[in-house]
């Protein structure tokens, strides 16, 4: 069997600094655990952009199609803001989704028993919760055509357009059906089939998909509205969520918050499996370059190390040592560490970003 490649791309802002951490697990992985990776690095974002004047290569994009896993730390940044759209370092992110054709985003709110007690910032948790929604991130209502605004008679129009093919329907239940066997085999799929025709196909397909080849995965459908409601009345009633890409935007936020900090959300965009059976994927924490406290060494690199156990987990079918990985951060959270964005006003100290590495690496 070959090396599996995983390609890293630290980006931006503290998107380095997590990616560092992380660098330290995949090497713990390596020595400790006898799980061989051929890593390798490269720019993206604001930072290729200052050494080649675009925030993707051609190189740099054959390598994340070729790895069979990518690690993304963050983009973007306030040195960047007047930068030409076309070369803004958001873009190279957007290039790896489409070129890559990763249309299924997965985002996970789970919440670490340590941290169910958030009232020190303000904020209720859920503790114990644990789903993933997955997002359909290539199509809908953002892409559709007919869009733009245009002149009708004596005043404007702004149009989008909800559009869904069966095939792009398909594949995404899939991708959703394939998380659910490796949970707890329940998937909830919503839409507006109750006002929307493109609903109403969703709804169809993905019964269809479900009864020839997941009849062992629970479904049940919700009307997206219906939805948001449940999500916050009882979400431990849901373990996968499927929807569409606007739906999926708003629910996943939402879902999010349930949980506490944007520190802590790992996150997945899956694409069609290649040759190896295991599908194309970049994985990257949900928050992004946050300029405010970059170079600080103050930025929680968890969310980080979170979606590498994700890696682990649906690249590299290493569930087990995903869950060791997982183990660790709960760890460290019981025994009390917290990076600032954990913390409250008052009280404790917090622990930097290398601080909150090396407890990882003890804990493992
Ligand atoms: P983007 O447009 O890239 O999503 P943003 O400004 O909307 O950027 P973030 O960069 O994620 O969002 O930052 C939002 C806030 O959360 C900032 O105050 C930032 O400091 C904080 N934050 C984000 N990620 C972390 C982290 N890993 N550790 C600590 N604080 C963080
Ligand atoms: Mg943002």
């Amino acid at each position: 069997m070959t090396t599996p490649s995983l390609l890293i791309l630290p980006g931006d802002g503290i998107g380095p600094e997590v990616m560092s951490q992380v660098r330290r697990i995949i090497d713990w992985f390596g020595d400790k655990r006898g799980l061989a990776f051929d890593v390798s690095e490269d720019l993206v974002g604001g930072a290729a952009y200052d050494v080649h004047g675009t925030p993707l290569t051609d190189e740099t994009m054959e390598r994340a199609q070729a790895a069979d896993a990518v690690l993304l730390g963050a983009v973007g940044g306030p040195k960047y803001d007047d930068l030409d759209f076309s070369v803004k370092p958001e873009r190279g992110l957007l290039r790896l989704r489409k070129e890559m054709d990763l249309y299924a985003n997965l985002r996970p709110a789970q919440c670490f028993d340590a941290l169910a007690d958030f009232s020190s910032l303000k904020r209720d948790v859920v503790a114990g919760l644990d789903i993933v929604i997955v997002r359909e991130l290539t199509s809908g209502i953002y892409f559709g055509e007919p869009r733009g605004i245009f002149q009708e008679g004596n005043e404007r129009v702004g149009i989008n357009t909800q559009r869904y093919t069966e095939s792009e329907i398909e594949r995404v239940a899939r991708s959703a059906f394939e998380l659910a066997r490796r949970r707890s085999n329940r998937v909830c799929s919503m839409e507006k089939a109750n006002v929307m025709e493109s609903g109403i196909l969703w709804r169809e397909v993905v019964q269809k998909v479900h009864d020839e080849d997941y009849p062992d995965v629970e479904l049940s459908h919700m009307y997206a509205d219906a939805g948001a409601m449940q999500l916050c009345r009882w979400p431990k009633q849901f373990d996968v969520i499927v929807t569409d890409n606007l739906f999926g935007d708003l629910l996943s936020d939402a879902a999010a918050m349930l949980t506490g900090s944007l520190g802590m959300l790992p996150s997945a965009s899956i694409g069609a499996p290649m040759a190896n059976g295991r599908p194309k994927a970049l994985y990257e924490p949900v928050h992004g370059s946050a300029p405010d406290i970059a170079g600080q060494g103050k930025a929680n690199p968890i969310a980080c190390i979170l979606s590498f156990a994700m890696a682990l987990r649906y690249s590299f079918d290493q569930g087990d040592e995903a869950e060791r990985l997982e183990a660790a951060v709960e760890k460290v959270l019981a025994d009390g560490a917290r990076t600032a964005d954990l913390l409250g006003e008052e009280g404790k100290t917090p622990v930097s970003t290398t601080v909150m590495g090396d407890l990882v690496l003890e804990a493992l």
